[in-house]
């Protein structure tokens, strides 16, 4: 049942009118009767926008719906990484149950897509992302969920790893992951040699963890860049975190930047309150293709985040420092329209023949329904309402 007359809505905050959606598709924008047995909803006057979508998550290690993880150990990335590692499983962290969990939440909050990082390492292989797979399978029709291989333990520190992600691309995973060649590997060279090897063979985008701040960071991205060139990657590349961008260095910044946009480089930011990060309105300024995500939530590393990416957009809108109305509709892009650019999702939008991928927002504006993080009264999946009242319609195991 993909038709639906989705009456008295506000698409992007703007005029009341209708959308007609036939075969998943938006068919028309405008004032219309419903057809005979077509099913009809009323929007209530709330605005409409396209799904959101959560372009950099984890969603392999949430302990979502699980008893409360208790956490007092040290916020030092390799400990976090390798405590991960060896407890995961012990813990209880099913890969499969909790990325339906993780999923289910995301599209109950009016998401529609999802890009997920998902870990691989010599310990697990494949078995991480062979859950996350089923998950994606079995959502089919409510969430579209794109896995990065993700070698979350480092690459060259971590034997057998390459060979994993190499098996990973075979098996379906539409992105390559990769992390911190400086800090984690102690080997930028080596790392981002294979990975761009990797992504030649299987033609495939790579999204790469950046956490390395200032010119560490600044000086993995210029190796990036030469490798972009000369693969003729443009266009190809995305750099998740990308704390670097947010030194506090105006001019150094502004070269990075500059090349960035040259090599049409994605930026995927989660607007993280304990580092430096790169500014959107910035990046909008270069014309720069910058998504958001809510990263990992409630997991072994830390407790915070939300399954809902309103949410995300606050956290990225303060952190970015943002009070005009149209900075925090700039914002709101960047969780809808932003991701689709960097996921290069086809048919998103909602004009006439866009995909009837959608929610609405239960607020005055746009900006209004930022600040507030605004009630999703209806999300729908190619035409079809997957969510209600904040409440997903498959059940949550
Ligand atoms: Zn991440």
């Amino acid at each position: 049942m993909t038709n639906l007359l989705l009456r008295n809505v506000r698409p992007y905050g703007g005029a009341n009118s209708d959308l007609l959606i036939r075969d998943g598709r938006i068919d028309g924008v405008g004032r219309f009767e419903p057809a005979p047995d077509m099913p009809v909803e009323d929007g209530g006057g709330a605005i409409a926008i396209p799904g959101l979508i959560d372009a950099h998550t984890h969603l392999d290690k949430t302990t979502w719906g699980m008893p409360w993880h208790e956490n007092n150990r040290r916020a030092v990335l390799r400990e976090r990484i390798d405590f991960e590692r060896e407890n995961r499983i012990a813990i209880g962290i099913d890969p499969h149950r909790q990325s339906m969990r993780h999923a289910i939440g995301l599209a109950a909050h009016g998401a529609t897509h999802i890009r997920s990082h998902v870990d691989i390492d010599p310990v697990h292989g494949l078995s991480i992302v062979d859950g996350v797979m089923e998950t994606r399978e079995k959502l089919k029709g409510v969430i579209d969920i794109e896995i990065v291989a993700f070698p979350q333990s480092g690459v060259m520190v971590m034997p057998g790893t390459a060979e994993l992600l190499d098996e990973a691309l075979r098996q379906g995973c539409e992105v390559l992951g990769g992390i911190d060649p400086c800090g984690i590997d102690r080997d930028p060279k080596g790392q981002l040699d294979i990975l761009f090897a990797l992504a030649v063979k299987h033609q495939k985008p790579i999204d790469i963890h950046l956490h390395e701040a200032g010119d560490l960071g600044a000086f993995t991205m210029e190796l990036m860049f030469e490798r972009i060139r000369a693969n003729g990657m443009q266009g190809k590349v995305a750099i998740s975190h990308a704390f670097a961008l947010g030194m506090n260095d105006y001019l150094r910044v502004g070269q990075l930047i500059e090349q960035i946009a040259e090599l049409d480089v994605a930026i995927l930011t989660t607007g993280a309150p304990s580092a430096t990060v790169p500014s959107i309105m910035r990046l909008k300024q270069a014309g720069v293709r910058v998504g958001a995500g809510c990263d990992g939530i409630r997991d072994t590393w830390g407790p915070w985040g939300q399954p809902d990416m309103l949410d995300r957009a606050k956290v990225v809108g303060m952190k970015n420092g943002l009070r005009s109305d149209h900075e925090l509709e700039h914002v709101l892009n960047i969780v809808s329209q932003g991701g689709a650019d960097v996921m290069r999702i086809e048919g998103y939008g909602l004009a006439e023949g866009c995909n009837a991928d959608l929610t609405l927002l239960a607020g005055e504006t746009l900006a209004h329904a930022v600040v507030e993080v605004a009630p999703r009264p209806l999300v729908v999946k190619g035409g079809r309402v997957i969510a209600r009242g904040g409440q997903a319609v498959v059940d949550m195991p």
